[in-house]
Order: C-alpha cells, then structure tokens, then sequence
C-alpha cells in the first residue's frame, strides 16, 4: 500500500462522505470526519470507524458556511495528525424550487456549503501539501456539475462552479505533486435520497420499484444506483500514487447518464 497519509472530508458523518473516510481508513490512512454538528454520536462515529480499522480518526466539528470554521478545519487536523495529505470537499446540500420563487436563504446557503467551503478548506490545505510536496485534492461534484436539471438552480450553479474551481487549482498545483479532480456521481442511495422515496411513492401512486426506476433513475441509463461504497473507492484510487497522473478533470460515476 501507499504511505500512511491524513485525510480530511467535509460533511462526513453520513452518506458519501462517511464512505469515503471509511473507505481511505480502510487502506490504513488517518481520516478526519467532519460535519456542522458536535454530538456524542459524532465523536463517537469516528471512534468506530478508527476502531475498525486500526487507523488514526477523529471528528472535528466545523461548519462549512462559516470561512473561518472551514479553515480551522484544516489547521486542527494539522496540528492532530502533523499534516494534510488528502481533502476531499464532499459536504452539500439541496434545495428544489423554480428560480423565480428559489429562496434566497436557500440560494446563499448551497453556494456557501457546496462551493465557497472548497475555496476556503482548499486554501488553508495548499501550504501544507506544498511543504510535503503531495497532496489530493478531491471534490465531490454530481452529474449536476456537468448536466442541468430545472428547479436546481443553485446546486447547478455550484457544481458547476465546483468543476472550475478543480481545474484552477490543479493548473495553479501541478508542478508540486498535488492533484486536484472532481467526482461526479449521479443518483447515490443515501440516506437523504432514500428519505424522498416514501413521499415519491405516495405522489405518484406507484410501489418503490417503479418509483426507482421511472422517477429517480430516469436520466441513470443503468436504472441502478450508485453506491456509496463505488464513489469510497474512486476516492482511494484517485488519492492514490497510481493516479498521480489523473489532474484537473471530472470523473463521472453516473451509470452513464453524461454519455448522452
Ligand atoms: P448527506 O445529506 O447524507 O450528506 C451531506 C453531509 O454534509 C452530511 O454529513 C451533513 O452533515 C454535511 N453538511 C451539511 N451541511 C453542512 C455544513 N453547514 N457544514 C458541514 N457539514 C455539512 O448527502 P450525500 O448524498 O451523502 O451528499 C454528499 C455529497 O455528495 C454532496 O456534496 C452532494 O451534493 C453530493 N452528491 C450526492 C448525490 C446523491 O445522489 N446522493 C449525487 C451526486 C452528488
């Protein structure tokens, strides 16, 4: 295996991102899982998943609309762990309506959360990879960063803006061995996304197969969803030294849904 390395992934206490620390603790890195909350369940989730797998883990509570808390984020794992090797930008949230009635709460709080945390959490991380001279750079963008669907005017707009962001910084970090791509997936059956299947069902008078398959899968030409255990491992693979070469770029794991 590569080196022992840190790894830092926002909104990690549920969903992808929860895969994806469980998935780099499971190749023997140290993984910091991240959320807005500060429970006794969060501490205790990191606990778990260090436990597991015999690797350092901790929780640090930051909260992704706030700069400073993004930063800080960073700068804690620093100092626990003695560097950052790997972040991956995963915390997001959604919000559906038209864009004439889109709530400007709304609007602000997805920008926050799904775009500018990456700029702040990825500036702080810079000087510590330029100083190990490594570092991975992973953003967990959707298919929405490279297709549109109407009533996701802002979870577009920063997915989309997340994709450029990548390609910024990897063009600005090439030369010092660290990388920076996105993740594109399309629909993943979270817990946030499982939530929605009850009331689909209800809607639209349908069981939940036909449900999955006609209304949530309809764009996901494999009519399976993603798993968060695929996205884990795309994570690891792109942290790893085989893909040293992999810079600026959106990987699609969508079941072929951008091939149209
Ligand atoms: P989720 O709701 O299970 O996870 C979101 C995480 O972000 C949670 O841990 C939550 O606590 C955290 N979070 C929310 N607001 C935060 C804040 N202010 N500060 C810190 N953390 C915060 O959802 P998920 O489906 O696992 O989504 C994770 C990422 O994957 C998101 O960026 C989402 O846009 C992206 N994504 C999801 C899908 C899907 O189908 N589920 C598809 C493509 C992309």
């Amino acid at each position: 295996m590569d080196t022992v390395r840190t790894a830092v992934v926002t909104g990690s206490n549920s969903g992808i991102g929860l895969a994806i620390a469980e998935a780099f603790a499971g190749v023997g890195h140290n993984v910091v899982l991240n959320s807005f909350t500060d429970s006794k369940e969060d501490h205790a989730l990191a606990a778990e998943v260090g436990k597991k797998h015999g690797t350092g883990a901790a929780y640090i509570k930051a909260d992704m609309t706030k700069p400073e808390e993004c930063r800080q984020l960073v700068e804690k794992a620093a100092e626990q762990f003695g560097s950052v090797d790997i972040l991956v930008n995963n915390a997001g949230i959604q919000h559906v309506a038209p864009v004439e009635a889109f709530p400007i709460d709304k609007w602000d709080a997805i920008i926050a959360i799904n775009l500018s945390s990456a700029f702040h959490t990825t500036a702080a991380a810079i000087p510590h990879m330029k100083k190990a001279s490594w570092g991975r750079i992973i953003n967990i963008a959707s298919a929405h960063g490279l297709r549109a669907s109407p009533f996701k005017s802002a979870y577009v707009a920063a997915k989309h803006g997340i994709v450029g962001f990548t390609k910024t910084v990897a063009l600005e970090l090439a030369e010092h061995g660290v990388t920076c791509n996105a993740i594109c997936p399309g629909y993943v059956l979270t817990p946030l996304v499982e939530a929605q299947i009850p009331g689909q069902m209800k809607a639209h008078n349908m069981d939940r197969e036909t449900v999955v398959r006609e209304i949530m899968l309809a764009k996901q030409p494999t009519k399976k969803f993603v798993t968060v255990e695929q996205v884990g491992a795309l994570a690891v693979f792109l942290a790893s030294d085989a893909a040293a070469s992999i810079n600026g770029t959106p990987v699609s794991i969508d079941g072929g849904w951008t091939a149209e």
